[in-house]
């Protein structure tokens, strides 16, 4: 079956890829294992060398790259041509910093000498959604070929053109050919790659159920994985915060990437002194949300990415109301062409419904009263998700007190949960395990060697 790209706002196929063969990908595995074999060995300035390349490339070709993931996935051109900046910074972050993040660490002992040297492990898989279709490689890919890792990247079948642009971005870029494949191939591919023995590692970025068989697989052919899955981010607003800042974040929160990012605000906690205050002022900007084309730069909300995602937020809305939630705003498809989903504000949803424990990807917001914050940290926290949570108070100290209660890999307090190239990035729970980004982003698929140096004087 072909690889399409579909464009969510006109509904065109713009572009058609076949997948590849069996053979064709067991010829790239085997470039990639060969390169590895002499990529472990380079420098870091020629890694870092390699990385600044593609990160010039990429910001020369900005608009144009801008316009790919519009066209495939419909994000906003303007959040799209910030993604290819944010890709570019990540890119020339690790090129910059790997060198530090990666020195040997010397440990104490009585006798000799011993340190801990981070060398590279070998093939990595990554599995890649369509969201951020640059962004999520480069948090994968710059780090690990710092380490002196190869990659083979399965992108998300509705992204083909991105997937195609970045490996033609890395060949133009100087790169070895193995160094950064792309795999034209089905999810269903993938669990059979874990078990080649040529791969040491994989990382998935998506859904649990994607995630869940890919940890399957690494864990019995014992391979080192990654997972980072979806999240149901709490927004909780304290009744000392200030409603009108704290609804505009609301706003962004709720439908940054048309509703489609996994650090999305989706759960409302408002405590119940400044509930219908925020309430009004909510629905009164959500629904004044401008729908339309995402390439135009006046555009404030654009459709999602496939008439699958569609489907799924319809279901869970309309599937909600039968078991009595209210829908305060939307709550329909958008009147045009494209997958659009009107904004959305559902009340009155008891722990009982689906959509309750469910993450909501689009632009839909779940809304709550809670009676103080020990009732907001415990709604926060009834949740198979722990991705991202965000707490909005003037008391700082109090703030960092609930903070420290939420089960959730970050929080912040007074921003909705974002991404930044030296902050760790990450969840726990069902929202998966290991870290991107920052330091931390560089010790996931490292072999943490020890090596122990005695003379032949030396006792132990
Ligand atoms: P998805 O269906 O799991 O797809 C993500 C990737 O996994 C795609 O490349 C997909 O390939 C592949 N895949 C699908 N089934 C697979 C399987 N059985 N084995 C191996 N790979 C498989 O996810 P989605 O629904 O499109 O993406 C949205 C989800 O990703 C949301 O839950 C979102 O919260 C999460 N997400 C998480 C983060 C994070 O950092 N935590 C960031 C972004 C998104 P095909 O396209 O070929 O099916």
């Amino acid at each position: 079956m072909a690889i399409k790209s579909i464009n969510p706002y006109t509904l065109e196929i713009s572009k058609s890829y076949d997948e590849m063969t069996n053979k064709e990908i067991d010829e790239a595995v085997n470039v990639a294992y060969s390169t590895y074999q002499n990529w472990k060995k380079t420098s870091f300035e020629e890694r870092a060398a390699i990385l600044n390349n593609v990160g010039s490339i990429l910001r020369s070709k900005k608009n144009e790259l801008a316009r790919l993931i519009t066209l495939e996935m419909g994000k906003l051109i303007k959040q799209a041509e910030y993604e290819i900046d944010y890709a570019v910074s990540i890119f020339e972050y690790y090129a910059e910093n790997a060198k530090d993040f990666l020195a040997d660490e010397s440990l104490k002992v009585d006798v000799g000498e011993a340190f801990i040297k981070k060398s590279p492990i070998g093939v990595l898989l990554g599995v890649e959604p369509w969201n951020f279709p640059f962004y999520q490689v480069a948090r994968f890919a710059a780090p690990n070929i710092m380490i002196g890792n190869t990659i083979l990247l399965k992108h998300a079948s509705n992204v083909p053109q991105c997937a195609k642009a970045i490996e033609d971005i890395f060949k133009e870029a100087n790169a070895p050919e193995g160094l950064y494949t792309n795999l034209f191939i089905r999810g269903s591919k993938v669990t059979k790659l874990i078990a080649d023995k040529r791969i040491q590692g994989a990382s998935l970025t998506g859904s649990e159920k994607a995630g869940s068989e890919l940890a399957m697989m690494a864990g019995k052919y014992i391979k080192k994985s990654v997972l980072e899955l979806g999240g149901s981010d709490p927004f909780i607003v304290l009744e000392d915060a200030d409603i009108d800042r704290t609804v505009n974040l609301a706003i962004i929160g709720r439908t940054i990437n048309n509703g489609q990012s996994c650090i999305a605000a989706k759960r409302f906690i408002i405590v119940e002194k400044i509930a219908k205050e925020f309430l009004t002022k909510f629905k009164t900007k959500m629904s004044t949300l401008q729908l339309g084309d995402p390439m135009n730069m006046e555009t404030q909300l654009g459709p999602v990415s496939s008439e699958d995602a569609l489907n799924t937020l319809l279901n869970q809305v309309n599937k909600a109301v039968s078991e009595g939630a209210k829908i305060e705003i939307g709550g329909k498809r958008a009147n045009l062409k494209g997958f659009f989903m009107e904004p959305t504000i559902i009340s009155n949803i008891t722990s009982k419904m689906e959509i309750y424990k469910e993450e909501l990807f689009g632009p839909v917001a779940s809304f709550y009263v809670v009676q103080n914050e020990e009732e907001a940290i415990t709604l926060a926290n009834d949740t198979e998700f722990g991705l991202g949570c965000s707490i909005f108070t003037k008391n700082l100290e109090k703030a960092k007190k609930l903070a420290n209660q939420i089960d959730s890999g970050m929080v912040f307090i007074n921003h909705p949960t974002k991404s930044s190239i030296e902050l760790p990035f990450g969840g726990t729970k069902n929202s998966g395990y290991g870290r991107e980004l920052s330091p931390l982003g560089i010790d996931e698929f490292v072999n943490k060697k020890l090596i122990r140096v005695l003379t032949e004087e030396d006792k132990l």
